[in-house]
């Protein structure tokens, strides 16, 4: 389930250190040690995949169940006039971290797309 050379799953377990501002069983948040925007979180689930195509149908629920909790995530967390999601996805979308993460960007008026 979890990886032991891979930095979120480190996390997840509370090896390395992260601001963590929401954990249930299925999920993590925490904020990203280089925020790109006032506000910058990361959401990862609690099992190790490294891209959406290696996901089952089943695995795939947890997207749906991310997606269902982050709209009171960011509202807590300063994000009460909007935010951005961003799910790298491979070199070209550079991609540093090989566990399937949700960005989560706010507090403030972010720059056009
Ligand atoms: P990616 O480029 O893979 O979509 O995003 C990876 C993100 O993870 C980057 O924004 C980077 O700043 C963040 N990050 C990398 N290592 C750590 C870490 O050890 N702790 C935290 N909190 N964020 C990290
Ligand atoms: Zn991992």
């Amino acid at each position: 389930m979890l990886d032991g050379k891979c930095v979120f799953c480190g996390i997840i377990r509370g090896d390395i250190p992260a601001a963590k501002v929401y954990e249930d069983e299925k999920m993590c948040v925490f904020k990203d040690l280089e925020p790109k925007a006032a506000v910058h979180l990361l959401a990862v689930p609690k099992t190790h995949f490294k891209l959406l195509e290696e996901m089952g149908d089943s695995e795939r629920e947890i997207l749906a169940y991310m997606l269902g909790k982050i709209p009171q995530i960011a509202r807590q967390n300063g994000c009460d006039n909007g935010y951005r999601l961003i799910i790298n996805q491979g070199d070209d979308a550079g991609q540093t971290v090989f566990h399937l993460h949700i960005h989560i960007l706010g507090g403030e008026k972010l720059g056009e797309m």
